[in-house]
This record gives structure tokens, sequence and C-alpha cells, in this order.
């Protein structure tokens, strides 16, 4: 266990909708952007067109009604990137497009920590979206970024340049082993979650409490009052030479 006193320099969050990255880490992200100068950025992955009960709303409304609480969301935590990819909410798939997308997005902001959803549960479900954008995020960062042989368009073409991630932090997870204490940050985080207005049927009051309970849970452990949790991913770059070499 460690609780993580560093700040990544660039720090790209891919997050399959609306909320789930300020839910996740917009405390840890809030802490670095305004004590560490991180610049922070965001891919958005779904337009979250399926996220209500509103019969009435339509999913092209609700999709621009989300982009704009995700804007404000994201300019309250500090992050100053927003990019949105656009899938169907629901309908997020391990496709060469989606690949090639967050790998452009890496190569273009050049990150040196992604954060992203723990896609490998083992005792428990997630949604579909969260399963596909972890798991895409993490195959993006190691292998396809890093190398010319994938994408070779984007560096021929687009003028982007290989780009290695050395780190990722998973949210979501059910083994967190890395820890950030944002007992300063509770109220950035539970504003930014009331940014998205349309998912939002709690008070201010109920969200705070829904957040203390769940960032106090690891007090015992970290001998913080209030903590994400995050499960480190090191990538292996001493083996990329060796692939480097063989491929
Ligand atoms: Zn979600």
């Amino acid at each position: 266990m460690e609780v993580l006193k560093t700040a990544p320099k660039r720090v790209m969050a891919v997050t399959p909708h609306p909320d789930d990255c300020e839910g996740g880490c917009g405390g840890a992200l809030a802490k670095w952007v305004k004590e560490s100068g991180t610049v922070a950025s965001v891919v958005m992955c779904t337009n979250g067109n399926k996220g209500t009960k509103d019969r009435e709303m339509s999913p092209e409304r609700l999709a621009a009604t989300r982009q704009v609480e995700q804007r404000n969301a994201s300019g309250l935590v500090g992050i100053t990137d927003v990019v949105f990819l656009g899938h169907p909410d629901g309908g997020l798939e391990d496709t060469e497009l989606f690949r090639s997308q967050v790998t452009r997005e890496i190569r273009r902001f050049k990150p040196d920590l992604l954060l992203c959803i723990d896609p490998y549960r083992s005792t428990t479900h997630t949604h579909r979206d969260h399963r596909k954008s972890g798991q895409v995020a993490l195959d993006a960062a190691f292998t396809y970024a890093w190398s010319y042989q994938h994408f070779p368009e984007q560096i021929t073409e687009e003028g982007l340049e290989p780009h290695r991630v050395e780190q990722a932090l998973l949210w979501g997870s059910e083994d967190p082993d890395v820890f950030v204490d944002i007992s300063r940050y509770l109220d950035v985080k539970v504003d930014s979650l009331g940014a998205h207005a349309s998912q939002m049927s709690s008070t201010r009051e109920e969200r705070l409490e829904r957040v203390k309970r769940h960032s106090g849970g690891h007090k015992e452990l970290t001998g913080l009052d209030y903590a994400e949790g995050f499960r480190r991913i090191t990538f292996n770059l001493g083996s990329l030479e060796w692939q480097l070499l063989h491929t």
C-alpha cells in the first residue's frame, strides 16, 4: 500500500460516461491541478445518451446536455482539455476505430500517467462500457501508442509521434494499492458531480455524505480521513526494447 505523495506533470483520464471520472478520480485530479500545476485531460468515450429515466428526453438532446455538463464539471476540477469521442452509450466496442482514437489522444496529449476504470473486476459486475473503456485505454497505452507500427498514418499524416506512458492508475478497483489524500477536495468532487445535473436526484448534502462514506472507507489502512484508491499498473517498458528488437 502506498499513499501517493507525488503528482504527474500530465495526466489523461479515459472515462466511459460523463460523471464517471469525477466519481472515480475527481478529487485526485483537482488536488494535482491545484497543488502541483498538473495539466489534465479527459477523454470521454461515449455521449451518455441513454442516461435518463425521462421518456420524453430524446437521445440527441440528452447527449448535448451531458456534453455541456461535462465541460462544467471538468472546469470545476481544473481540467483544461476535454475530448468527446461520441460513441453511443452502451455501445462501446473494442474496435480498431476506438483503439485508434484513444491512441491518437495519448500521442497528442503525451500524458505521463493514465487514469481509467479497472476492467478486471472478478467478484463484482460493472457496466459494459466501463470494461471496454478500461481495456482499450490500457491497450492503447501499452502497446499501441509507443509503436510506429500501429496506426502509422497518425505519424506520417497527422504529425504525431509515438508516446510511452509509464503508469496507469485504475479507479473502481477491487484491490486498490495506491491512495491519494483528497481530504481538502471533497467540495470540488461533490460540486463536479453536481454539475452533471441530468444525472443527479440527490441533494448536495446527500452527495457529500456519499462521497465521505466512500472515500472514508480506507482510513484504517491509510490513516487518511478521505482518499481515492487506485490499482497501479506499471508498464514493463524494459520488455519493450526486447519487443522492438523482435517484431
Ligand atoms: Zn458509467
